[in-house]
C-alpha cells in the first residue's frame, strides 16, 4: 500500500500549490481567497526517486471554528487520521499565527510522523517566519517555495527516511 502524506495547515498557506507541484499537473485549484479546496483531493505524488500518495486538504480555520462546513471538517480529519505522515504547512511570510498554533497542538498530540514546512520561503522575506516556525516544537522546519519549486530536495530528505 502507498504511503499516504496528507497536506494539512490554515487556508491560503499554499497547500493546493504544493499539491499540484508534488502530483505534477494543476489537479486542485489555487486562489488567493482562503477556503478554496472544499473537497478532499488525492492522487500520485513524487520528489525525485520518492513515490507516495499525497492529499490536499481543506484548510481547518481552528480546531473549534464551526463556520467551516461540517463536510470538510470531517473529511480533513479523517484525512489526517488515515495518513502516515502529515505536512504541515506554515505561511513563512505571514510567520506563525494563533491559528498555526492551534494546527501544531492537534498534530503534536496526533500519532504519526509531522513534517513542519514553511512555505513562500522565496528569497528573504521567509527568514523570519522559517526562524519563527522552530517555536512550534515540531522538529526543524522545511523551507520551501512551492510556487517556485524551491526547497523539494530538503522535503524529500525529510520525507525519505518516513517512506
Ligand atoms: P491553500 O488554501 O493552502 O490551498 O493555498 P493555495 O495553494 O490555494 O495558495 C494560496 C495563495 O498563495 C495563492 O495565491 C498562491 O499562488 C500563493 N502561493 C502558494 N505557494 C506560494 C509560494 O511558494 N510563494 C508565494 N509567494 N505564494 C504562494
Ligand atoms: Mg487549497
Amino acid at each position: 500500500m502507498s504511503f499516504r502524506l496528507a497536506i494539512v495547515g490554515r487556508p491560503n498557506v499554499g497547500k493546493s500549490t504544493l499539491f499540484n507541484r508534488l502530483v505534477g499537473r494543476r489537479l486542485a485549484l489555487v486562489d488567493d481567497q482562503p477556503g478554496v479546496t472544499r473537497d478532499l483531493r488525492e492522487s500520485e505524488g513524487r520528489i525525485g526517486p520518492l513515490r507516495f500518495t499525497v492529499l490536499d486538504t481543506a484548510g481547518l480555520e481552528d480546531a473549534t471554528d464551526e463556520s467551516l462546513p461540517g463536510r470538510m471538517r470531517r473529511l480533513t480529519e479523517r484525512a489526517v487520521a488515515e495518513a502516515d505522515a502529515c505536512l504541515f504547512l506554515i505561511d513563512a511570510r505571514a510567520g506563525v499565527t494563533a491559528t498555526d498554533e492551534v494546527f501544531a497542538d492537534i498534530l503534536r498530540r496526533r500519532a504519526g510522523e509531522v513534517i513542519l514546512a514553511a512555505n513562500k520561503a522565496e528569497g528573504q522575506a521567509g527568514a523570519a517566519g522559517i526562524a519563527e516556525a522552530w517555536g512550534l516544537g515540531l522538529g526543524e522546519p522545511v523551507a520551501l517555495s512551492a510556487e517556485h519549486g524551491e526547497g523539494l530536495a530538503d522535503l524529500a530528505a525529510a520525507l525519505a527516511p518516513l517512506i
